[in-house]
């Protein structure tokens, strides 16, 4: 398969680099390259690179990487200093990948290998963007699937950025896309909206997700309602509106009630009554104050973090090899 681009005048470019973040894979890692190695084979040996990004691994997950770094040709080992997240380690991999296009895939297979020539057929054709859509997604509960839907599609309404529905991380991008996408230098990082913000020309290529070969998911449901947090707070400030139209509203609402209890004392000469309304009226109020209170504690957090500007994640180690090197090693 032919994969240098018109544009592409130096012969040794990178033009496919593959994004792979790992944190605890160690059952995954060896199916997943082989699978990955099994795809690449088509390509020519200099057009390509392999980044995998050690997340923290508390497993065999680095070794592994060093050995198949030491086996394959074109892998970049990076090896992070602790668990970053998802997110983090991806920025790592975004920031370190010299490709013309980068693929971000997952180590577990649900983002299948096998996609990566159609995805690199829609770029050559002019697309920056290629999303890769979850059409179903096998193996996983009803209850994520539906709250996923759902997520997605009131996202996609409090952000001010256009999100695609069911697509995750799963994507390619052009060299442009991904060199503006390094400027943006948040620590909230919801990566999902930060690969959407830059726009330009996109399409969408559609999938079923299969279940993960090996292994198990690393997100707790704790940690996904935290993700989806940070993904509304830091691609919108809708929320922070709808407290305050709440606010208005409410107030409205009690200046009417009061004027009617005052009119009622005044014509009937009502006394003091109403204990239920007066307890109902309280708690709501105190639920809506504590709630918006809530919104903004989120905002506030977030500037908090912001502006401490503490790196995404540091690097321990990075090993790399050149299909010379590679060749040495496997000899030597
Ligand atoms: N991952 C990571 N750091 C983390 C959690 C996950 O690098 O803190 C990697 C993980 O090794 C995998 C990818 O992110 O390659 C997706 O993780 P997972 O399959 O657990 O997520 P799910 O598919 O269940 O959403
Ligand atoms: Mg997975």
């Amino acid at each position: 398969m032919q994969l240098v681009t018109p544009q592409q005048s130096i012969k040794d470019e990178i033009t496919l680099s593959i994004i792979v973040p790992v944190f605890n894979e160690q059952e995954m890692l060896p199916i997943f390259h082989h699978h990955l190695a099994k795809v690449l084979s088509t390509q020519s040996e200099s057009s390509f690179e392999i980044v995998y990004i050690n997340d923290g691994s508390t497993d065999d997950s680095w070794n592994i990487m060093l050995d198949l770094e030491s086996h394959y040709a074109n892998i970049e080992c990076i090896n992070l200093s602790r668990n970053f997240g998802k997110e983090a380690a991806m920025t790592a991999g975004i920031d370190h990948a010299k490709g013309q296009a980068i693929v971000l895939l997952d180590a577990d297979l649900q983002d299948p290998p096998e996609l990566i020539p159609d995805m690199l057929a829609a770029w050559r054709q002019g697309y920056d963007v290629v999303n890769m859509r979850r059409s179903a997604r096998l193996g996983e509960s009803k209850f994520k699937c539906w709250s996923a839907h759902v997520y997605y599609r009131l996202l996609d309404y409090l952000s001010d950025v256009p999100l695609q529905k069911d697509v995750g991380d799963f994507r390619l991008l052009s060299r442009r896309v991904v060199e503006d996408i390094k400027q943006l230098s948040e620590r909230s990082r919801y990566m999902k909206g930060i690969l959407s913000w830059p726009g330009y020309k996109q399409t969408t290529i559609s999938f079923e997700r299969p279940e993960r070969a090996a292994g198990e998911t690393k997100w707790s449901f704790i940690q996904l309602v935290k993700l989806g947090l940070s993904g509304i707070t830091a691609f919108s400030i809708k929320p922070l509106r709808i407290a305050t139209w709440a606010g208005a509203l409410i107030s409205a609402s009690a200046f009417i009630y009061g004027f009617w209890i005052v009119i009622k004392t005044l014509i009937f000469g009502e006394a003091v009554a109403g204990y239920p309304t007066m307890m109902l009226i309280q708690l709501f109020l105190g639920g809506v104050q504590l709630l918006s209170i809530g919104i903004l504690g989120e905002y506030v957090g977030r500037i908090y973090a912001e502006t401490k500007a503490r790196p995404i994640y540091l690097i321990m180690d990075k090993e790399k090899n050149s299909m010379m090197n590679a060749m040495a090693k496997k000899h030597g």
